[in-house]
């Protein structure tokens, strides 16, 4: 598919959106993401549900006026805060998971504030966001559990599965949504590395029925080859007419490896993070034949700014990026904020590391066949 078709609206595919967890993509506005080339950006519902919570979206209409974005807008469950936040803390520190739904505590250890997240509560917040694709809530596990464990998460994101589309269909009735306005929604393959478990997910969720497909669980790293074989293998058992959805993919290189493999939607963390952390991306060559690479890291190489020998150099991040960055400004000028501390580090480091991920899917746009 070259295309994503949501809200009479259409979006070159693969496309990549930066995480804005809490309605913002750290240290850029919305303008800026415009600017580098962004054409979506994922928000997170569990996130949203607490800050700015439920009745000031509804005010604005949902997320993409209070923040004022144009572009595709992708709710994320909170399916994978049932890791992070539960499974990945301790069962008693951060919740726990029961049939009906995952319960969070805030508050504090001392008092803990029960907050119960339903597959139900999930559909009906992604609609006071308003976002273009809605996910499923999942049961996310961690990696090392046990066979029992994987057979439970797998049965309990089929029952989930089926009832957020249950509440889906309701709440398009509910709002008198016409076709034109109709959202999409992805249900989330888990299973962890048993292939079995990951085809019976894949076959049931298949027979509910959603737009797109996406692979749960840890998230997939193309450095990891078991890994890149499962996800690959996914990719082929999901039905060429479905959108394929690598979720909180991924690396630089993860994005030509997985493009390759058929997926088209891509959510993360890492180019703003990167950022933040004063780790950029020097690509060393013009972007060609990134699918065709025999290394798909090939292309470029961490730079660490703050390091002490790019204090008095006189030249760009990358000789071979467009931004505003790389067009305006030295290695040494963004040493020196970043060693101040300076909020406009952050902000034109975020720049730069987008706009490169702007650049790598537009190459892999011109690539894919
Ligand atoms: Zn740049």
């Amino acid at each position: 598919m070259k295309y994503l078709k949501v809200k009479n609206k259409k979006y070159k595919l693969p496309i990549f959106c930066p995480d804005a967890t809490r309605a913002v993509v750290r240290s850029v506005d919305t303008k800026d993401l415009i600017n580098v080339g962004i054409d979506g950006v994922c928000v997170n519902t569990l996130h949203l549900i607490h800050d700015p919570g439920k009745a000031v979206l509804k005010k604005f209409g949902g997320v993409r006026k209070f923040m004022d974005f144009p572009g595709l807008i992708i709710s994320d469950s909170g399916g994978f805060q049932v890791f992070s936040l539960i499974y990945a803390r301790g069962k008693k520190k951060g919740g726990r998971v029961i049939d009906d739904g995952a319960i969070f505590y805030t508050g504090g250890l001392k008092k803990p504030v029960k907050n119960l997240l339903t597959p139900e509560k999930s559909i009906q917040m992604q609609f006071e966001i308003g976002s273009d694709i809605m996910i499923c809530l999942d049961d996310c596990p961690s990696s090392n559990i046990s066979e029992k464990q994987n057979k439970t998460s797998v049965e309990r994101t089929i029952s989930w599965a089926r009832r957020c589309e249950i509440e889906f269909e309701k709440q398009i009735s509910l709002r008198h949504l016409p076709i034109i306005k109709r959202p999409l929604l992805f249900g989330v393959v888990q299973g962890g590395d048993n292939k079995d478990l990951r085809e019976f997910c894949l076959s049931e969720l298949l027979k509910i029925g959603f737009d797109g497909y996406g692979m749960g669980g840890w998230v997939p790293n193309a450095g990891n080859p078991l890994q890149v074989d499962l996800i690959k293998w996914l990719a082929k058992i999901i039905p060429d007419k479905y959108y394929k959805y690598g979720l909180g993919i991924g690396k630089l290189e993860d994005l030509i490896v997985f493009t390759k493999a058929g997926y088209q939607i891509y959510d993360c963390v890492l180019p703003t993070r990167d950022a933040r952390h004063q780790r950029l991306y020097e690509i060393k060559k013009p972007l060609k034949n990134l699918i065709g690479a025999r290394v798909p890291k090939s292309f470029f190489r961490y730079l660490y700014i703050n390091k002490q020998k790019h204090q008095k150099e006189n030249k760009p991040i990358s000789k071979y990026c467009d931004c505003l960055v790389c067009k305006n400004y030295s290695r040494a000028y963004l040493n020196h904020l970043f060693k101040l501390n300076e909020p406009l580090a952050m902000r034109l480091a975020t720049i730069h590391n987008l706009r490169i991920y702007a650049m790598v899917i537009r190459q892999l746009r011109k690539e894919v066949k």
